[in-house]
């Protein structure tokens, strides 16, 4: 699990109650920490039919709803809970990055997701655009789509969509992903240790290489003109330069 100290700027206390259901206690006892830790108030669960019966009893602003579970899977669990007529909105902890899982899931009713191993911060910033969503202007706040912003580049989180200018970029899950993780972090560098874990599934074998190659896809499809973004920092790692931003000079 990455270590990333969740920080979602300045966000208030709330009196919202979150429902995290995972039956491996590391993994659910930091969400719930986290989550306690911006604000909410947060129950658990460690299996699907506990999750049914606390949220059949329960008012909760969301669940953070593990797939992989020892009795239901989530998107069972989700199903059940749609078809009882619950909208409760749903962010499904997936190891599987496999399109037709996902599909399930958001057949299922799911609002999001995010693919372990994933990082606090990520899993915040999906919950913080979920709960927007489902809110509408809740807590007196504009509601705006979660966008990331570098130079031109956006980078739209809930419609999955990139630009740079006016042109949209196609990228594949793996890049859309490696693009917002190198956003995230602003212009913090990262290695590729910390981008294979937090880009990458559990069971991918870690090889540095595989960064490379797709730092090299994202380049040829964002990088072809004069701005670059996507900045090597020899044996350090990567990291994005907002073209706005003035490089420090030497005399
Ligand atoms: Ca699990």
């Amino acid at each position: 699990m990455a270590s990333a100290t969740p920080s979602l700027g300045g966000i208030a206390p709330r009196d919202e109650t979150i429902l995290v259901v995972e039956d491996e206690e590391p993994i659910r006892e930091l969400v719930a920490t986290a989550l306690r830790f911006t604000g909410f108030n947060v129950e658990t669960a460690v299996s699907g039919a506990e999750a049914l019966a606390q949220a059949r009893n329960g008012a909760y602003a969301l669940l953070v709803l593990d797939v992989n579970l020892p009795d239901l899977d989530g998107f069972s669990v989700c199903r059940k809970l749609r078809s009882g007529g619950d909208r409760v909105p749903v962010v499904f902890l997936t190891a599987r990055d496999d399109p037709a899982d996902l599909r399930a899931g958001f057949t299922g009713g799911g609002d999001d997701y995010v693919t372990k191993p994933f990082s606090l911060e990520e899993l915040m910033l999906r919950i913080d655009a979920v709960l927007r969503r489902a809110n509408g202007n809740g807590h007196g706040a504009q509601s705006e789509p979660a966008r990331l912003v570098c130079g031109d580049l956006i980078l739209d989180e809930d419609a999955c969509r990139v630009w740079r200018g006016e042109t949209e970029v196609a990228l594949s899950p793996t890049e859309f992903r490696l693009l917002r993780y190198l956003m995230l972090n602003g212009d913090r560098v990262v290695s590729k240790t910390q981008i294979l874990d937090h880009v990458w599934d559990y069971e991918f074998a870690g090889d540095p290489s595989a960064v490379e190659t797709y730092i090299s896809y994202l380049r040829r499809k964002l990088d072809d003109r004069d701005a670059k973004l996507i900045r090597t920092v020899r044996g350090f790692g990567y990291a994005l330069r907002s073209p706005d931003a003035t490089p420090p000079r030497r005399p």
